[in-house]
């Protein structure tokens, strides 16, 4: 086999990690596009989120939350979660009260 039968391959190679590199970043840049909408959310949400069983007569659920609270977790305002956890257990008469009472 000559150097010249081996070059395309090579050069297929190169093009299957370019192609492996661009769809990386395009996952990268759409990550980072997540990152920023959910992180715009949690902090324009950060004062109403506990808030809305009072102000909308409303109630979360368990899963709710919880939910709610990790995506505030996971963005470091443990505080919110907090908050969350908090205004939700005040009203909570379910079985799984008790597992929140650890996460406040
Ligand atoms: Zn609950």
């Amino acid at each position: 086999m000559s150097e010249i039968q081996a070059e395309p391959e090579a050069i297929r190679a190169a093009a299957s990690a370019h192609d492996a590199i661009t769809a990386d970043a395009a996952e990268l840049a759409t990550l980072r596009e997540l990152r920023k909408v959910a992180a715009h959310f949690t902090g324009t949400w950060a004062e109403l989120i506990h808030q809305l069983p009072d102000s909308y007569s409303c109630e979360m659920n368990c899963a709710e939350a919880n939910a709610a609270a990790d995506l505030y977790r996971a963005f470091g305002d443990d505080s919110t979660a907090a908050a969350i956890i908090a205004a939700h257990a005040a009203t909570d008469d379910d079985e799984e009260r008790a597992g929140h009472a650890e996460d406040q």
